[in-house]
């Protein structure tokens, strides 16, 4: 039973990518990168000045919309500086969903504050509205104009929903439950460059979101980040505070805040000038690669993939199966059989609420993606992985 099911998700793996060994996700290198590089390098603006920054920077704001874009060194940075900026504070609490990568959790810890842990929904592995609220209902007061947790008499000060895997939540219902109890949004944007729900681009429907240009995201500086927001105020906020907080000033250092040294280096801009006129390219070999796999694994049965949301358009960063319950017991199998073969698979992340260092945080009983996380594995997802293969 168990050599079955595996030995067909191999097999139909294999019909898509064919033989040779490939990885989950790596970076494409097939345009300007080589010559951006070449050019900070000979005119030595590596670091912190330089135009491939502005540039990158603008080549974003028109992608995806944003007014106002920051660059800088990481996706955690990009979620720090957010949730400085969105007023949170030591023993506020910030919700997060339990399936995300560990760097939302750490991006509200920074702060000082809790992350307090809500339930996924299995479609597409985001926020459950409709449970989160009814919960914030049961178990939170307004206070002076703010939300209260019953429980532990701790401020809620913002939520930060993931698109996880590049998939948008249902941003229209969560806005609207944020609102209705004064949580300000933050949009962990980080896998979900290309993605776009109800025509506009997300990161750009809280009031600040963040990108990441990680090595395994759908393009990379190296590292890097970017944050998003449509008001002035933040955005320029969000570029003195990423820059130590420096004055401008041609000589004198001033600075007046405690800021952080999380600027994005030239050298990283220009890769992802380069990346960025590549980006159609990316979001076109991966949306192919969705339909032949799904092509692939049509009649097998207990399986299934993650689509795209109806009225979203996803990236499709890493593609994922999801296992029906009755075949949990199978997955560690399928990791063992596909990895065996040259096919790197991956279980997702482990839950929030299953890690040792997250364990003390509040969070909502009985959470379904406890069950679902471990019925949910990536597959082999690079641009252009099927390219030459039939
Ligand atoms: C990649 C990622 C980040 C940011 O990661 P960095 O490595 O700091 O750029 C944040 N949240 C999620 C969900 C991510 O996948």
């Amino acid at each position: 039973m168990s050599g079955k099911l595996s030995s067909r998700i191999v097999d139909a793996i294999r019909s898509v990518v064919g033989t040779r060994p490939v990885g989950l996700h790596e970076p494409t290198f097939v345009g300007n990168e080589l010559s951006y590089l070449k050019e900070c390098i000979e005119t030595t603006y590596v670091a912190s000045k330089g135009s491939f920054i502005e540039r990158f920077e603008s080549y974003l704001s028109e992608y995806t919309g944003s007014r106002f874009v920051v660059a800088v060194s990481s996706g955690t940075a990009a979620l720090h500086v957010s949730l400085v900026l969105a007023g949170v504070e030591a023993n506020d609490e910030v919700l997060i969903p339990d399936i995300t990568f560990v760097a939302t959790a750490n991006a509200v810890t920074y702060c000082g504050a809790y992350p307090h842990i809500v339930d996924c929904e299995e479609e597409n592995l985001g926020l459950d509205v409709p449970k989160l609220k009814r919960y914030l209902e049961d178990n939170t007061e307004q206070r002076s104009g703010v939300c209260v947790n019953k429980n532990t008499q701790r401020v809620i000060k913002a939520i930060v929903p993931m698109h996880v895997f590049g998939h948008p939540v249902e941003l229209d219902s969560l806005l609207e439950v944020a609102h209705n109890h004064q949580i300000k949004l933050i949009e962990d944007a980080a896998e979900a460059l290309g993605s776009f729900y109800q025509g506009k681009h997300v990161g750009c429907f809280g009031l600040m979101g963040a990108l990441s240009f990680n090595g395994n995201k759908v393009l990379t500086t190296g590292g890097g980040g970017a944050i998003l927001t449509d008001d002035k105020e933040l955005g320029e906020r969000a570029r003195h505070l990423s820059r130590t907080a420096r004055v401008e000033h041609p000589w004198n250092y001033d600075h007046d805040e405690v800021g952080f040294n999380y600027r994005l280096p030239n050298l990283n801009a220009a890769l992802g000038c380069a990346q960025m006129e590549q980006l159609e390219s990316f979001l076109a070999d991966k949306r192919r690669l969705f339909g032949r796999y799904q092509g692939a694994f049509h009649g097998i049965p207990g399986l299934r993939m993650i689509e795209e949301p109806p009225a979203s358009k996803s990236n499709y960063w890493l593609q994922t199966l999801i296992l029906d319950g009755e075949y949990a017991s199978e997955r560690d199998h399928v990791l063992a059989a596909a990895n065996e073969h040259g096919y790197q698979t991956r279980p997702i992340w482990r839950p929030m609420s299953d890690l040792a260092v997250y364990g003390h945080c509040p969070r909502m009983e009985n959470l379904t993606s406890k069950t679902l996380a471990a019925r949910a594995l990536n597959i082999p997802s690079s641009p252009g992985i099927d390219k030459d293969v039939r």
